[in-house]
């Protein structure tokens, strides 16, 4: 039988979660679920110097915005310290996990795995100083650890006694010498490093008392036995080392299987996504809104108006895709289309055109009602209130030309207020000699429609214009000028039926504003 697949999302709470990261819980949320699986939240905290307040707090707001819920590690909106049936491995915060990690550390050194290493940081900055003037580059590694202060190089006694008098030595991690480590990542295939080429890196500190990200990562997952590790690219340099510890503890034979998505990339393809691109290429890169300690404000996908559907549906594609033409999926479609062997290798260029087309493919799929019932928060802030039959029937007059719901007020708001200022230029270009009297001639037209629909303004408007030998183009153009204050907006009738006979023929006669 084989086990039961289980992943897990495990960000460290150093700040807002970047897109690149919500993409990756959803393809472990995806990979779980379609397997009918279990997705976990772990927080992998054990590095106090970056520790963000607010970060762990972030990352569990913004996966519910999308909908992505894991079934372990996180209830009611919090992490959950005390195990339970439904929560086993319980706390899913590293560090209320501390006590647990020492004891491998300590085993690993015991079995010759690892070592102590006492080197105080003016003795590494001596040897790293030295090796940079010969100009090598510094790696604490097999070379070097034989000419420090370790428990490799001092007898016993020495090591006990630093052991007890000092409180700033590592656990180091041994690395073999010339070892071939073979490795297999779902989404690259084979990988094989020598272990020469890696540094012994630190497992465990004691003057915190805590664990590095590699021993605790390691430890977690086994003990989680999570099955699959998805995780970004920017750790595949760290799979060699968990693949050796995983041979040191003695898992392989329960070692997860590892894929690492490729990195997402700047719109024109130069240089991965960072953190900071997004206020500088005038896109979100973070789903919420995040403010920083100095005040400063990142946007956020959510409270740049977009739909967390279109917003999980766009990330999706990024780096997968389903090998069909379907670009539009919810989250029960992706989940039954996701595998890993359809995501890239290669990076996923970032295209907040794209994104934009996403949402505006959402708008359109949601009722004009609902989207109404969004704007007339908008409306409300600028202390308009419109019924909301009138609004719905506005909605669905522009609701094709909106990607966002703020759209609504740049491509309406003439539907709201009456213009207070006109566009010269377009009265400069139709406004003729004639045009006020004609008008005239229009609103006593216009009083006798009886019932001021569409098709009986189109019935009635156009004829008369050509039987009366005015010029269609000048008097449309002065129309709208005066309904709308420009030259924008779907058809002039249609606008005109929305707005009621007095509405328009008050419009019309504030002709006598114009300069
Ligand atoms: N804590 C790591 C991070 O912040 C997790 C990497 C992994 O998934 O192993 O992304």
């Amino acid at each position: 039988m084989t086990a039961k697949t289980r992943v897990r999302f495990a960000p460290s709470p150093t700040g807002p979660l970047h897109i690149g990261g919500v993409r990756t819980a959803l393809y472990n949320y995806l990979f779980a679920k379609k397997r009918g699986g279990d997705f976990i939240l772990r927080i992998e905290d054990t590095d106090s110097q970056r520790f963000v307040p607010g970060a762990e707090e972030y990352i569990i707001e913004a996966l519910a915005w999308c909908g992505i819920s894991p079934d372990e590690g996180i209830e009611n909106g919090k992490i959950v310290e005390q195990p339970s049936e439904k929560h086993p491995f319980a706390p899913y915060r590293q560090s209320q996990r501390k006590d647990i990690y020492r004891g491998y550390a300590e085993d690993l050194v015991k079995r010759g795995y690892a070592y102590y290493a006492f080197d105080t940081s003016e003795e590494l900055d001596a040897v790293r100083s030295q090796a940079e003037a010969n100009g090598d580059v510094f790696t604490y590694n097999y070379q070097i650890r034989e000419k420090m202060k370790t428990s490799l190089t001092l007898s016993p006694e020495e090591t006990e006694k630093l052991l007890s008098q000092e409180n700033n030595w590592v656990v180091r991690f041994k690395m073999p010498v010339n070892y071939i480590i073979k490795m297999a990542d779902e989404i690259r295939g084979e990988i094989e490093v020598n272990s020469s080429t890696l540094d012994d890196k630190v497992l465990w500190k004691a003057a915190d008392q805590l664990p590095t990200y590699h021993l605790a990562n390691v430890v977690d997952d086994k003990l989680m036995e999570i099955s699959d590790v998805i995780r970004g690219e920017e750790w595949l340099p760290s799979l060699p080392l968990h693949f050796m510890l995983y041979e040191a503890f003695g898992w392989s034979d329960s070692r997860p299987r590892f894929a690492h998505l490729s990195l997402l990339l700047k719109p024109d393809g130069k240089g991965k996504l960072s953190k900071r691109d997004g206020d500088r290429l005038g896109f979100p890169v973070f789903p919420l809104e995040w403010k920083n300690d100095a005040g400063e404000r990142s946007r956020g996908y959510r409270e740049d108006g977009y739909i967390p559907e279109a917003f999980v549906n766009l990330l999706a594609f990024l780096g997968w895709n389903p090998g069909t033409e379907q670009e539009i999926f919810s989250l029960e479609e992706l989940t039954e289309a996701f595998s890993l062997e359809r995501v890239v290798k290669s990076g996923a260029k970032f295209n907040p055109e794209k994104a934009k087309w996403y949402n505006q493919e959402y708008l359109r799929m949601r009722s004009s009602d609902t989207l109404a019932a969004e704007f007339s928060l908008v409306l409300k802030e600028k202390g308009i209130e419109k019924s909301p039959e009138y609004t719905t029937k506005v909605i669905e007059l522009f609701k094709d030309r909106a990607a966002f719901v703020n759209d609504f007020w740049n491509l309406c708001d003439f539907m709201f207020k009456t213009p207070e200022s006109y566009d010269l230029k377009v009265k400069e270009k139709f406004w003729k000699e004639d045009t006020s009297e004609i008008l005239d001639q229009v609103i006593v037209l216009f009083e006798g429609i009886k019932e001021f629909t569409k098709e009986n303004i189109e019935n009635i408007l156009p004829a008369t214009i050509k039987e009366r030998g005015w010029q269609m183009g000048s008097v449309m153009n002065c129309l709208r000028l005066l309904l709308v204050g420009e030259s924008k907006g779907p058809g002039v009738a249609d606008i005109m039926a929305l707005l009621g006979k007095d509405e328009s023929i008050l419009r019309i006669r504030r002709k006598s504003l114009l300069p």
